[in-house]
């Protein structure tokens, strides 16, 4: 029997990824994370504060990122996804296929100039399409490795055979259009897939209105709208006149525990809907929320208090009720029809905005990663753990952590990144 290969390789760069990478870079272990954005953080990076805390997201995250970037045992490979895997635990081959960045990692200062004078705008990913970005640019401000990147599909060199603005403005002749793509192989003891989770769309639920009427939103849509670095620069105003809202409703359980659409619990909807009623009470506190809720979900230490006091300190209103429908009047506000539980009436109350708090839905290409390292999916398409060791997978050198594996928060995704990191290891270390 062969040597172990005493190297790590972490599929994604969300918290949980980043949280394994540090774990294990602190043990004396390499690792190789592997993000196919141009940056890591994940969805962290998008919240404006996190319960059950209300601390500033970014502010927790930011420290990690940057030493996740310069840690000695840790190479990042961003723009990168796995194509092919080979071997056994102990010693596996991967294949990876990284895209061009078309700007030179080691020369990029993230200066900016090039962005101010890129012609082209394009809906931003990071903002949930709520402003433009160039096609030059970095995936968020405070993002890690603060390098440019150019996308391919919007530059006008690539689409039309002009521009090259920003190769002529920048000082540092950073830009290198002729960068390609390339492929390149890993060898590692073990691997770990971090891969998150993505946002169900709610405008299949034709009912809801979401798409058709502006001032119905869903809650990373308004993390966005609430936060200092989003589009509105951290003062809330509802899509449709620019208004301040002052009468806000969430809906809870927005294509989750419902046999047609995904009969699981995202688990982190009734903790984030009272934090997020509580920042937009800090910011005007002539603000009035609703709830709307099915049951209220919290478990976790301290949950409960935190549900306790957005009722008595930010005046949050739970509604036991199934909502049914949203109307919207001819002013825009979104009307909701919903049957009130207690009661079993059918009532209806309008608002100013209406926040849908969409479930946590398994990634895209989740399924095809299961194939490329041939570990199974569960019922429903998040990757199937071990149920009595829930961060090893179906195959054996292959752990899962983070909301890959079911909807989990923040705090359980460091934990369980902690016992991936612990598994990973133990297989590496292995004689
Ligand atoms: P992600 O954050 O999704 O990160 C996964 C990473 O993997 C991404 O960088 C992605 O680009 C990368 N990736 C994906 N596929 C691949 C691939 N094939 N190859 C390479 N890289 C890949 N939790 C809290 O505790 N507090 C809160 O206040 C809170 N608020 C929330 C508000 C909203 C509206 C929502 C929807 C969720 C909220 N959460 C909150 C939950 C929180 O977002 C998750 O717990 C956390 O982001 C999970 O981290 P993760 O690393 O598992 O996944
Ligand atoms: Fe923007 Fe492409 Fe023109 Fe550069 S070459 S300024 S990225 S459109």
């Amino acid at each position: 029997m062969g040597q172990n290969i005493k190297k790590v390789m972490i599929i994604g760069g969300g918290i949980a990824g980043i949280q394994a990478s540090l774990d294990l870079a602190e043990r004396g272990i390499e690792v190789e994370l592997i993000e196919k954005n141009s940056c890591i953080g994940g969805r962290m990076a998008q919240l404006d504060k996190t319960f059950p805390t209300n601390d500033c997201s970014i502010c927790i995250l930011a420290p990690k990122l940057s030493e996740c970037s310069r840690h000695p045992n840790i190479t990042l490979h961003t723009l990168s996804e796995v194509k092919k895997l080979s071997g056994q635990p102990g010693n596996f081959k991967v294949k990876i296929y990284k895209k061009a960045r078309y700007v030179k990692e080691d020369e990029c200062i993230n200066c900016g100039q090039c962005v101010e004078k890129c012609p082209m705008r394009v809906d931003d990913e990071f903002d949930m399409k709520l402003r433009k970005r160039r096609a030059i640019y970095i995936d968020y401000v405070q993002g890690v490795p603060s390098i440019m990147r150019i996308d391919k599909e919007n530059c006008l060199l690539f689409t039309k055979d002009s521009c090259r603005i920003c190769e002529k403005v920048c000082e540092r002749e950073a830009i290198d259009f002729d960068q390609k793509d390339e492929e390149f192989e890993l060898n590692v003891g073990s691997i770990i897939v971090a891969t998150g989770y993505d946002i169900f769309d709610p405008s299949s639920l034709t009912t809801l209105g979401y798409g058709r009427y502006p001032n119905v939103v869903t809650a990373l849509e308004f993390e966005r709208l609430i936060c200092a670095s989003g589009p509105l620069g951290g003062h809330l105003e509802r899509p449709s006149d620019k208004k301040d809202p002052k009468k806000l409703a969430f809906v809870n359980c927005v294509g989750s525990r419902d046999v047609k659409n995904n009969p699981f619990c995202s688990s982190c909807c009734c903790m984030y809907t009272t934090k997020e009623a509580m920042i937009a009470y800090e910011h005007d506190n002539e603000i009035e929320t609703s709830i709307f809720y099915i049951d209220l979900r919290a478990a976790g230490k301290g949950f409960r208090e935190y549900i306790q006091r957005g009722r008595d300190e930010y005046s949050i209103k739970y509604i036991k009720g199934k909502v049914a429908k949203i109307l919207e009047d001819d002013q825009k506000n979104p009307l909701i029809v919903y049957e009130d539980i207690d009661t079993l009436q059918v009532k209806q109350i309008k608002f100013d905005l209406v926040i849908l708090a969409t479930t946590m839905i398994p990634k895209k290409g989740a399924e095809e990663l299961a194939q490329t390292l041939g570990i199974k999916m569960n019922d429903f398409n998040f990757y199937k753990a071990n149920s009595y060791q829930p961060q090893k997978s179906s195959k054996e050198g292959i752990f899962l952590c983070g909301a890959c594996r079911e909807p989990m928060d923040i705090p359980n995704s460091v934990i369980d990144a902690s016992g991936a990191a612990a598994k990973a290891a133990e297989i590496i270390m292995r004689g």
